[in-house]
Order: C-alpha cells, then structure tokens, then sequence
C-alpha cells in the first residue's frame, strides 16, 4: 500500500496541542508512558500466545530496550509485543477513543495549572512523546502479519503511514527537541526508567555501561509483577508508579489495598483508591474494572466484573489461581469464584475507605466530595457490604451553613457523629430532602427543628431521595422524612411545644373545614401544625406516599406513578391565620387561603404552581391593601 498523508481528529489535535503546553513541567514521563504501552503489548503477545503459540515463533523472549544515540539525538524504546496493523496504528495514534472527549475538552479552562491537572486524569499516554521530541516514527508489526508500517509526525496537523519492512513488535523514535537533549545520557534515561517503570514485570534493557561491553546489555528494571512481592519489599513510590501506569492518571492516588488471599481461592489483589473520579464516571459506556492476570499471565483490561458498579472508579489488579487461562469475559459472569472475589474485593475497598476516614479525615472528606455519590449507589439492600458502605456516607446538616458563594456545605457528617450528637432519648434520624440543598435548608418543615435545636440532614441532591427510599434505620433509630405527616419530635421536647400551644388562638374545626371547601381535592385535609415557627402553612405526606421528588424522577422517565395527596397544614400562632379565621368576606378570605396552599408549594419547590392565577390574586390583594 502506498503512503497516506493523515490529519489527527480534531479532539486528539487540541489534546496534543494542550498536553504539550500545560505538562511541560513534567516532561520526562514521556518514557513511562512508552514504557507502559509496550509492556501492555508484551503482555497482549503472551495471552495471544496462549491459544497461537505460533505468533512467538523464534523471538520468545519478550522484553523492552531502549537506545539512544547522540549524534543523531535520537532516543528508541523497542518491544516484540504484539504490534499494530496498518488500520490500528491510524485508529490508535491518530484519535481518541474514548466517548466524552469532546465534552471534557470543552471544560477546559484555559488556565495552565488547571488544565494539567485535568489533563492529567485523563491520561497522557503516547502524545507525551510530542513533549520532547519534533518527530516520532513507529515501526511497528502485528504478530502474526507480514507487512509493517512505518508512522511519522511532528504531532501538529496529522501524520504519514507506509508499508515497511521490520520486526514482530513496535520501536518508537523519538527525534529530540534542541531542549530536551539532556535525555541523552544513559544514567539519566535509567534513572527515569527506575523511577518511574521499576515495577514494569518484563525486562526493560539498555546497552551496558561498561565501554569493553559495548555489545551486552543490563536489565535495569526489576522486572517481577509487583503484586507477587511481598509487601514489606514494595516502596509507597513503587506502589504509586504502578498505579499510573495501570491507571493512565497522573496523579497520586489516595491509598492502596494490597493482599494475598491463600486457602480454598488464591489470589492476589492490588486495588486503588484515585484521589480525582474520572471525567466519565457517570457515562454507562466508560471502560472500567480490574486488570485480570491468572498465574501471573495478563488476561483482560477492565474486567468489571470484579467490581460492584458503585465501585467502578477503583484500579487495580487481581490475579486468580483459580480461574483458567482460558477464561473469556462471558465466562467471569457466571463464575461463582467471580462472585466471591467481588464482595472481598468490595470489603476491601471500604475498609480500606475506613482507615481513611479516621485516620485522614480531611483526605476522606475530598474523596466524598469527588466519589460520595456513586458511593449512594451502593446503599441497595442487596448489597452484601452495605453495613459498611452506610458507615462511610456522609452528610451535611442544618448544622452546617453553605460558605459564600457556593452551592453546598461540605458533607462532613457522618450517621455515627449524628447519633453522637443527638440527645439519647431522639429515637429518630430527621433529615429533608430538598430539590437542590438550598431549598432544603429553606423548608418551612425544619422550622421546628431550627427553633428547639434537633440537627437534621439535609438533601439537595435527586439521587438522595432514591438513596432514602432504601435505608430504613442506622444502629435502631429510624430515619424520618420532616415532611411527612406522622412527624415524631423528641417527647421532652413535643411536651414544652404542647404548652406553648395552649397561647394559640383556637382554630375551630369550622375553620379547617371552611379552607378544605375551598381548596377541594388538591389536597388530603387540613390540619393545626406542630412543626411551624415562622411560616404560615405547609404540606406533608402521607408515610406511604411516594416523595415528591422521587415522583418527579419517576414521572420524568414515562412510568406511571400512583397519586398521592398532601395535606395542608397550618400554624396556630401565626398571624396570617388569626386574619383569617376573623375573615368575613369570602372572596377574600378564599384569595388568602389560595395564596397560603400556594406559598406552601412554592417553599416545597417540588411543583410549579398556576403563575397566572396566582401573581392576578396576589395583586387583587395589593390593591386592596394599598386602596
Ligand atoms: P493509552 O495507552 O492510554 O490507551 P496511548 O495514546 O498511549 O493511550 O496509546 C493508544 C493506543 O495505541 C494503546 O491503547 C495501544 O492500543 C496502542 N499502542 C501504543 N503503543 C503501543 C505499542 N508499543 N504496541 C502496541 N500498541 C501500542
């Protein structure tokens, strides 16, 4: 085939472009990243292999080498792993696969530091070679395939592919900038090689530095999977190199998990915890899971399976002795080993999450900001871990106030430090879900609780209502939703209300039935409040009625909803409702209890009230009141 001139996808051109303006502090990951690919090609070969041993033919020995020369001021990394095709080499070198790209591009500030800090989660990978070098060609062969192909750019507009001659495997050369040149030096390439790949388990060579051995070469990596050392050999940096290059995030993570499990199952897993979510954590479509070895051999990328999907952002590895080396990606979901792995995996993590929650409070508090709610995710009663998943949630309460200028207060609570700081005899857990956290904090239903001092939880979020609808109680107290009608208040507490109660004005039944004739069917009934301080009226559910905003959430996605009706329910001692139960005219008095049912879906923010109606009574009144 004759040479093809190609331009980079417009994504992979304003990655490249970004990457080597925002990263340049940090250039010499380039040879960790070109590390990392061609031993995940060396380990490709090897399972390829498994079932074609034909595709090693004579070069067995599966490896990586790095050259350099100085004069041409070039640096080579080489591997006889399983190659490119002509057609993967255009897909893999020339876009970017992954789905949301655009959209994460687009976040993009502008702002250098910013920028590289986003860059970096999402992976530099290969285009970190543009960092140092003006030109790069790949040579490179499929196993198992005749011709090569020889791809060359200077990472600006696109670049050229050809059919070449060369060996089984890929050897990428990089053509060094005047700048970079200081990587040419052999104490300096292993040095990078040791920092940043030691942990790579096939050998890494280089040329010897003995000038008598011109022609030998030094392995200069320790080249054993780092998850079969024992963990008293491994270094914290080790452990976290090994997470970049599994991981493809440029950032440390928070900690790691890492043991060996020995009796009726064996196997080994290294798990991390990344200290920033990826940019696609909530697309259904990201890849995801555990890199799968059995006996040491790579089997698969992603390999959800080991992982309950709350658990999705967590990286790592695990290699079974169990399974067979023949083990297809079907096969895992049925495998009753899998099944057994996952939730020890699970433990893991969340007690792993534990010791980082008590010993490093601060540091927990950010993962929650970034995980907490596809952590939620895992509160399903069929989760086998969910008494420990409900020990790790966290909060924000009434006692805590949004900072300027944001939208949230940390969530920093968790349901033991509430159970701590309540009285001993609160029976209940009171929280209020709101459709954002303002609105919640905003509730007419907390008012009470606001005035006598009770710390409710707060929900802003819609997938808090979902989280609810599963958790029925914490350590013996039962959660209770402030907005539903069979309110509890503390018993000391509800008493000292009673006796202030005795002040009200006494609301007459004729009254509570005079606003139930006009209100009609909207709502259940009306009744005197026990929970109201400052507002004049409420609605509250029923304990079995579907929350509001769950039914929104349902309602939203087509499905039939049953309908529930909320009950008015109106404060005694406010003012308002002296007027009017003294109110004679009954047009009047109908405007006023209109615009009290309205005030008190508004402060719910749940439904839209009818605008129009609504702003021609409120000015039917001002006139009045101004005449
Ligand atoms: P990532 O490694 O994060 O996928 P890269 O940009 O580094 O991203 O590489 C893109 C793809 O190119 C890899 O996923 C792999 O399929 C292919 N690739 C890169 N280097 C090699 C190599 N040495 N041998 C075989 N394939 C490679």
């Amino acid at each position: 085939m004759s040479t093809e001139t190609l331009s980079f996808q417009t994504e992979a051109k304003k990655l490249l472009h970004l990457m080597i303006n925002s990263l340049y502090s940090n250039r010499e990951v380039f040879l960790r990243e070109l590390i990392s690919n061609a031993s995940d090609a060396v380990d490709k070969l090897r399972f390829e292999a498994l079932e074609n041993d034909e595709l090693l033919g004579e070069d067995t020995e599966l490896g990586i080498a790095i050259d350099f020369d100085e004069e041409a001021a070039t640096i080579t990394v080489v591997d006889n792993g399983i190659g490119m095709t002509r057609e993967e080499i255009i897909e893999n070198l020339g876009t970017i696969a992954k789905s949301g790209t655009e959209e994460f591009l687009n976040q993009l500030t502008g702002d250098q530091k910013a920028d590289a800090t986003l860059i970096g989660q999402f992976g530099v990978g290969f285009y970190s070679t543009f960092m140092v070098a003006d030109e790069v060609v790949v040579l490179t062969r499929r196993a198992g395939t005749e011709v090569g192909t020889k791809w060359t750019s200077t990472g600006e507009e696109g670049f050229t592919v050809e059919d070449t001659e060369t060996s089984r495997g890929t050897s990428v050369t990089l053509k060094l900038q005047e700048e970079a040149k200081e990587y040419l030096s052999a104490y300096r390439l292993r040095e990078i090689v040791r920092r940043y790949s030691d942990h790579i388990a096939c050998p890494v060579t280089m040329p010897s530095l003995d000038k008598d051995k011109q022609d030998e070469r030094d392995t200069v990596n320790t080249a054993t999977a780092l998850w079969s050392r024992s963990r008293s050999d491994i270094s914290d940096d080790e452990y976290k190199e090994f997470y970049k290059h599994i991981s493809h995030d440029f950032e440390d993570p928070i900690a790691w998990s890492h043991n060996r499990v020995e009796g009726r199952l064996e196997y080994t897993s290294l798990l991390y915890i990344p200290k920033r979510a990826p940019f696609d954590l909530y697309n259904p479509e990201a890849a995801r899971g555990l890199k799968l070895y059995v006996q040491r051999v790579f089997i698969l990328d992603d390999a959800e399976t080991f992982l309950p999907i709350y658990l999705r952002w967590v990286k790592g590895i695990v290699d079974s002795n169990d399974l067979p080396l023949n083990v297809s990606r079907e096969m895992l979901q049925e495998h009753k080993t899998v099944e057994t792995i996952r939730n020890a995996l699970a433990r893991r993590v969340l007690d792993r999450l534990q010791k980082v929650a008590t010993d490093e409070p601060e540091q927990y508090g950010e993962f929650w900001d970034n995980f907490g709610n596809v952590i939620k995710e895992g509160t399903v009663p069929m989760n086998p871990n969910r008494e420990t998943l409900i020990k790790l949630l966290r909060f924000t309460t009434t006692q805590d106030s949004v900072p300027s200028g944001e939208e949230h207060a940390p969530q920093r609570t968790s349901l033991t430090d509430y159970i701590e700081r309540a009285p001993d005899d609160q029976e209940f857990i009171y929280y209020v879900i709101g459709d954002n956290e303002q609105s919640a904090r905003n509730s007419p239903h907390l008012e009470v609780f606001l005035s006598q001092g009770i710390e409710v939880l707060v929900f802003g979020d819609p997938i808090d209502a979902w989280m609810m609808s599963h958790l029925d109680e914490f350590e013996g107290k039962k959660f209770q939703d402030i907005t539903r009608s069979s309110l509890d208040l503390p018993e000391t507490k509800e008493e000292e209300k009673e006796v202030e109660n005795e002040e009200d004005v006494d609301i007459d039944e004729p009254l509570l039935e005079r606003i139930k004739t006009v209100l009609g069917d909207v709502i259940e009934s009306v009744r005197k409040s026990k929970r109201l301080v400052d507002s004049p009226a409420c609605l509250v559910l029923g304990d079995h009625d579907l929350d509001l905003h769950m039914r929104r959430v349902l309602e939203a996605s087509g499905q039939k909803v049953p309908q529930s009706k909320p009950t008015l329910e109106i404060n005694a001692s406010h003012s308002l409702i002296e007027h009017l139960a003294q109110e004679q005219d009954e047009a009047r008095f109908e405007d006023l209890v209109h615009l009290l049912h309205e005030q008190a879906v508004l402060a719910d923010g749940t439904y839209p009230i009818e605008a129009g109606t609504h702003v021609k009574r409120v000015n039917r009144l001002l006139t009045e009141l101004l005449a």
